[in-house]
């Protein structure tokens, strides 16, 4: 008989961890499956985390790592593997309606605890199958806790420039641009961060923003502002990044005079933003038009027993605090489903 896990929590950012921390105390029968050879997410590359209660300053590979250590301390269970979709079953394992909530079931012919449970769930499946690049696994509870990723500018040159200057991540790929010229695009929290941090090793850092107004936190504002070698470039775009082997120089235009510039720089760090990990579960729990998996705080999806938590969810905050806020209400929301079993 195919092993059945009480919750599979598909990531292991600060949601994902969040959940494996809650369950294991909850003692769920939990497997974590996690893409990545290192857990953390989004978080293991953030320079500092100013804002987390009770840990001020703290480097984020770091706080990634405690987060991992300690759902390591109290026993949870990792695969590193893909997850390619979520298929729902029925209490044998069998696929009902791979990738559909509303799938038909022959309930007459079932029996036991589990036809009990899915009378009261008709529109679903009592089991869902996680299918990954190597192997399958059967639970009664998933949370979807896959994060989300960094967008693409859209800049002419920026795919042909990826890795020879151009980068989503300062902190990964700063020290290459030691007293060296650079721009950041973007206004939220991580544009900010990002200049701020490559501020202290580079000559010069131009942050082209395309309003005239930051969206990232005041306090971020302020020490940017504070910053004598950043400099900000209000209502401007990127119209091309250009170079030979490596990026040279980038187009700017100002949205406002209509006014065209080429600067040159040696690398640009993009940082416009994020998009939900969340095309493998096309088609089983509803989105919205950004791909972001409706739920609520509770987690709950479209679909009985499929619970979504972290950056992957519609919210307000995106935050580390609030995704292992969810990772805990996912685990209250999917024992609350399991005592229907
Ligand atoms: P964000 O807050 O969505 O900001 C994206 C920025 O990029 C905005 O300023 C936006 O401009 C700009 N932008 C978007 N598309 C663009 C385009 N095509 N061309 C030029 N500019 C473009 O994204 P983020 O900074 O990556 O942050 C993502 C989430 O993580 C946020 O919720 C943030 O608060 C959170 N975060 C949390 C922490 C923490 O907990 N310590 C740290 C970092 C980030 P507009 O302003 O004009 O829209």
């Amino acid at each position: 008989m195919e092993q059945i896990y009480d919750l599979i929590i598909v990531g292991s950012g600060p949601a994902g961890l969040g959940a494996a921390i809650y369950a294991q105390r909850a003692e769920l029968k939990t497997l974590v499956i996690e893409k990545e050879m290192v857990s953390g997410g989004q978080v293991l590359t953030t320079y500092e985390v100013d804002n987390y209660a009770g840990l001020p300053g703290m480097n984020g590979f770091d706080l990634g790592m405690k987060f991992r250590e300690h759902a390591d301390k109290l026993g949870a269970e990792f695969k590193e593997d893909t997850v390619l979709r979520i298929e729902v079953c029925g209490e044998g394992g069998e696929t009902l309606d791979a990738q559909s909530g509303g799938a038909e079931r022959d309930g007459a012919q079932r029996g036991g605890e589990l036809l009990q449970a899915a009378e009261a769930m008709p529109e679903s499946g009592v089991l869902k199958r996680i299918v990954c690049e190597n192997a399958s696994y059967l639970t009664k509870t998933v949370i979807i806790a896959t994060g989300a990723h960094h967008r693409k500018l859209g800049a002419a040159g920026e795919e042909r420039l990826t890795g020879m200057g151009v980068s989503y991540c300062a902190t990964c790929d700063g020290a290459f641009f030691k007293n060296k010229t650079t721009a950041v695009v973007g206004g939220g929290d991580v544009a900010i961060e990002d200049a701020i941090f490559l501020s202290r090793l580079c000559k010069k850092v131009y942050l082209i923003h395309r309003r005239d107004e930051l969206r990232g936190a005041k306090s971020l504002q302020s020490r940017l502002l504070s910053m004598e070698n950043v400099e900000v470039c209000w209502d401007t775009v990127v119209e091309s990044i250009d170079g030979g082997d490596q990026v040279e120089s980038l187009k700017l235009k100002n949205k406002k005079t209509g006014e065209e510039q080429t600067l040159p720089v040696d690398g640009i760090f993009i940082a416009v933003g994020i998009s939900p990990n969340s095309e493998a579960f096309k088609g089983l729990v509803e989105m919205d038009a950004g791909g972001y998996i409706l739920a609520g705080e509770d987690g709950k999806t479209s679909v009985p027993g499929v619970f979504a938590a972290g950056d992957v969810r519609t919210k307000k905050l995106r935050q580390i605090v609030t995704a292992v806020a969810d990772g805990a209400n996912c685990v209250t929301s999917a024992e609350q489903y399991l005592s229907l079993f």
